[in-house]
């Protein structure tokens, strides 16, 4: 299959990359109004991979204009017609699925073997799921002719770069709406190659905008009169500056913001199936993840056999090259957010957490950090409160299946959880009470393009994914 590589670690060989790029406007790679670039760095070696054309004001005027052109002719196809490009665009996406895995990997520093086996088999998934969609809407239930919103002005986060460009483009091109989006700015590559992948596709131009830039790009973007729909994903600070500067417009918007996921180990778990879930939902691209399992509830009866276990398989974890197939934890995307890791864990240690690091070997160049997690936590402390976004664990234990729902419930964000027990019984009763979007039952970190996912209370609203993700690009 497309994902199975040669034994060797990957190379960059495997893909070309320009020594500079320009914004995606109506079909055109052009330089930015102002001629202003930025440079994007491998967080793995802080090699220069290349230079980005950086859009300003103009530009984000220019890609809404080409947005709405194309809009009148986008919405009219038959949604038969729509869902041929998108179809197109999700198999193009396997063919380069190596290319793209390799960039990805590069420009954001994750092991090779999750965007192998994780981010692209669900970008391409994505795009076939809502490409499925796109002849149905007129039977749906929706009425005929269901109304696209116009122009989507998305912004997303470096975390999952092309995934979160799949979970925003896909539904709002099956719907009919057209596209401008703006990549993280540690993270344009893998979007600029999609534009490529859009112009392989025939896919009209102005479709799709791609604007590389910071957040004054961002903001002009949400910003934009004739924007119609913001669908952001980033942090809740962020989130919530957007929605205070769209108030009193008629903008539609969805929000993806932060998380502090609890994974629950009930005593009656699995041991060793936990302790892989407990490393899932927390090393998985270094804990860069909205919904990771942040803090671990474990029950106290066997909160020392759990911990003796998860430090064992920690110390097994390879950290170094994330282009070696072989290596477990990758590079922390950039040198902001392993100052802001840093911080978080010493503010842990001075208020009286013990710190316990697994034992691995830094790279000298790029921006690394060992798994580590903390014990004698409590719940007033900061790490157990704030998202890391990091490779960092808080255990803090509970008697009771009450005490344990109480505890998770805890936190100003609702976006993940995780049950680790033999009893369904006991899996219904305590899903049934926990305020977060997605549950997962002996298991963690499981996605499908099917399923809706989104947050309670800070973590955002409005759902991505599934057919309620269609709906937030609808007037239904
Ligand atoms: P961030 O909020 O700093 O940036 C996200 C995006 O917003 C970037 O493209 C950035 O350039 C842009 N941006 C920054 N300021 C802006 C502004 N004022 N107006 C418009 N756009 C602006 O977040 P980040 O550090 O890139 O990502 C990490 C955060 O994203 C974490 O909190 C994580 O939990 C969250 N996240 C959530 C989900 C989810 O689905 N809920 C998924 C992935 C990441």
């Amino acid at each position: 299959s497309a994902f199975e590589y040669a034994p060797a670690p990957e190379s960059r060989s495997v893909v070309d990359i320009a020594p500079s790029y320009g914004l995606f406007i109506d079909g055109e790679f052009v330089e930015a109004a102002d001629g202003k670039v930025f440079k994007t760095v491998s967080p793995s070696s802080e090699e220069v991979l290349s230079e980005i054309a950086q859009a300003g004001a103009e530009d984000v005027d220019r890609a809404v204009k080409a947005a709405r052109k194309a809009f009148e002719k986008w919405s009219a196809l038959p949604g038969s017609e729509r869902a041929k490009y998108l179809f197109r665009i999700a198999r193009i996406i396997q063919e380069r699925s190596r290319e793209l895995a390799v960039l990805e990997t590069l420009d954001n520093g994750k092991p090779i073997k999750e965007t192998r086996d994780a981010d692209l088999p669900l970008v391409a998934a994505h795009f076939f799921y809502y490409a499925g969609w796109a002849d149905k809407l007129d039977h749906a239930g929706y009425g005929a002719n269901p109304r696209p919103l116009g122009v989507a002005g998305q912004v997303i986060p470096w975390n999952f770069p092309l995934l979160m460009l799949a979970w925003k483009i896909a539904p709002a091109l099956a719907t009919g709406n057209t596209v401008v989006l703006k990549p993280a700015e540690t993270t344009p590559l893998s979007a600029l190659f999609f534009a490529d992948i859009c112009r392989q596709a025939g896919l009209p131009k102005g479709v799709v905008n791609i604007l590389p830039g910071y957040g004054e790009t961002g903001a002009a973007l949400v910003a934009h009169p004739d924007v119609n729909k913001v669908a952001f994903t980033g942090s809740t600070a962020v989130g919530k500056a957007i929605a205070r500067s769209i108030a009193g417009t008629d903008k539609k918007v969805t929000l993806e913001l932060g998380g502090k996921g609890a994974n629950i180990v009930f005593d009656d778990a699995p041991i060793d199936q936990a302790v892989e879930g407990i490393v899932n939902g927390i090393f998985f691209n270094q804990g860069q993840v909205c919904c990771a399992g942040s803090r671990l509830l474990v029950q106290e009866s066997i909160q020392d056999e759990l911990l003796d276990s998860l430090k064992r398989r920690l110390n097994t974890l390879r950290l170094g090259d994330p282009l070696d197939k072989n290596t477990d934890i990758g590079a922390i995307n950039s040198s902001e957010q392993l100052a802001r890791i840093t911080s978080l864990v010493e503010q842990g240690e001075s208020e009286g957490a013990e710190r316990w690091t697994a034992s691995c070997e830094i790279p000298s160049a790029g921006y690394w950090f060992a798994p580590t997690l903390f014990t004698n936590v409590t719940q007033a402390h900061r790490i157990a409160r704030d998202e890391i976004f990091g490779p960092v664990l808080s255990v803090l234990s509970f008697r009771t299946p009450d005490e344990a729902v109480a505890k998770a419930n805890n936190s100003q964000y609702g976006l993940s959880a995780g049950i680790w027990t033999e009893k369904g019984s006991r899996i219904l009763a305590v899903a049934s009470k926990l305020r977060a979007g997605v549950v997962w039952a002996n298991t963690f970190n499981k996605f499908d393009p099917t399923s809706p996912f989104g947050g309670y209370k800070e973590s955002g609203f409005g759902r991505e994914g599934g057919r309620h993700g269609l709906e937030a690009y609808l007037d239904v």
